[in-house]
């Protein structure tokens, strides 16, 4: 039988672990070619060399993870059509924001049987509407796309500490069990749904969720708030979800997508980190700012995605029915202070 071939299309925090992951298992099981390519955004370091290079000689990603041996068979390559070029699984992994760009140059660059998975939390605002990633991918590429989610901070996946994933996929339950074949480790349990927007809506939304908890960590309001702030935004997840895709499932929620990537993001995630920045300050320091100061290089993408769900609540006329999604922008942007996070004076939340 033929091997797959799997591409990794990015290399940042995420991207870096989940070419580990997978470098791990391509190594142990027959059906995967062993090496695994990884598509770097070019950079020239300090030291005035090229990552890709130092990626290839010292086999670990000195910027984005640092102190990490990636595996001798995951190869890095700066050049994007060579690296996807004889790929029938593609492993989309970079900041939301890239995409649409990386996606315009992947056109006709792709083997036709290829299938892909996107591990990105983002969407797109279109003038017809939001578009999700995975969309966007399978849309412009003309190919199917399952999403992969879950409670996973990179770095402690890292560690190869215990953590769980869930798979998202629309049709093809074979394909999501390929997909599950080639993530799942004993520290790292993936299993399958078949709902590909409510999981993907789940790592998208909960980030805007996070960064209401990190301003209620900068405020010092205490557990009692950041676990309202969590069960609000986690309703709001859920009423959002569903007013764009009726299909999504309730039991979505309870999967490592839903609850548990909320909890560990509010509770150990990057955006909850700047967020708590920037309250401390009392918006006084850009998002900006302290993204460059504080990351090193890694994206945000809560702020981002704030901005964007803003956009589609304004346009459909359903700003009142999310107090929370609305006013973490409202902050973010500077028009309101930190502390309007728990100070629904004109929003009533609307949802039980
Ligand atoms: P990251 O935050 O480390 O971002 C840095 C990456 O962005 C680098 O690879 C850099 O080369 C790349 N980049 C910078 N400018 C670019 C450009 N113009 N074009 C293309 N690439 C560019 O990235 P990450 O942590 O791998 O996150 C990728 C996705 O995975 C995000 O949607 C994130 O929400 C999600 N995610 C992250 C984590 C985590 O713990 N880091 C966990 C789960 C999901
Ligand atoms: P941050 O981007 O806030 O670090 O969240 C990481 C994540 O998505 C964990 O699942």
């Amino acid at each position: 039988p033929i091997k797959s071939k799997v591409t990794v299309v990015g290399s940042g925090n995420w991207g870096s672990v989940a070419a580990k992951l997978i470098a791990s298992n391509t190594r142990k099981l027959s059906s995967f070619n062993d090496e695994v390519r990884m598509w770097v955004f070019e950079e020239t370091l300090p030291t005035g060399e090229k990552l890709s290079e130092v990626i290839n000689r010292t086999n670990e990603n000195v910027k984005y993870l640092p102190g990490i041996k990636l595996g001798e068979n995951v190869v890095a390559d700066p050049d994007l059509e060579n690296a996807v070029r004889d790929a029938n699984m593609l492993v989309f992994v970079t900041p939301h924001q890239f995409m649409e760009g990386i996606c315009r140059k992947l056109v006709g660059k792709i083997r036709e049987d290829a299938e892909a998975i996107s591990l990105i939390k983002g969407m797109e605002v279109k003038r017809e509407g939001p578009c999700m990633i995975s969309t966007l991918i399978s849309e412009q590429l003309g190919i199917n796309c399952c999403v992969l989610m879950g409670a996973n901070i990179a770095n402690e996946i890292a560690v190869e500490k215990f953590s769980e994933a869930t798979v998202g996929y629309r049709k093809h339950k074979e394909i999501a069990e390929k997909w599950v074949h080639l993530f799942n480790t004993s520290y790292f349990m993936v299993s399958a749904v078949q709902d590909v927007e409510g999981v993907e809506l789940c790592g998208t939304l909960k980030n805007v969720v996070a960064i209401a908890a990190g301003f209620v960590d900068g405020l010092e309001m205490g557990n009692n708030t950041k676990a309202a702030i969590m069960r609000i935004g986690l309703r709001e997840m859920k009423a959002f979800s569903k007013l764009l895709f009726p299909s999504v499932k309730d039991t979505t929620y309870f999967e490592s997508c839903g609850i548990a990537d909320l909890i560990t993001t509010c509770l150990g995630g990057r955006n909850r980190k700047c967020a708590e920045a920037f309250a401390r300050n009392g918006g006084k320091r850009s998002f900006d700012e302290l993204e460059a100061e504080m990351l090193q290089g890694q994206k945000l993408q809560g702020v981002s995605t704030a901005k964007e769900v803003y956009e589609v609540l304004s346009h459909r006329g359903w700003l009142e029915l999310f107090p929370l999604f609305s006013t973490v922008h409202e902050i973010c942007i500077g028009h309101l202070p930190p502390s309007a996070i728990v100070e629904y004076s004109e929003h009533t939340p609307k949802f039980s």
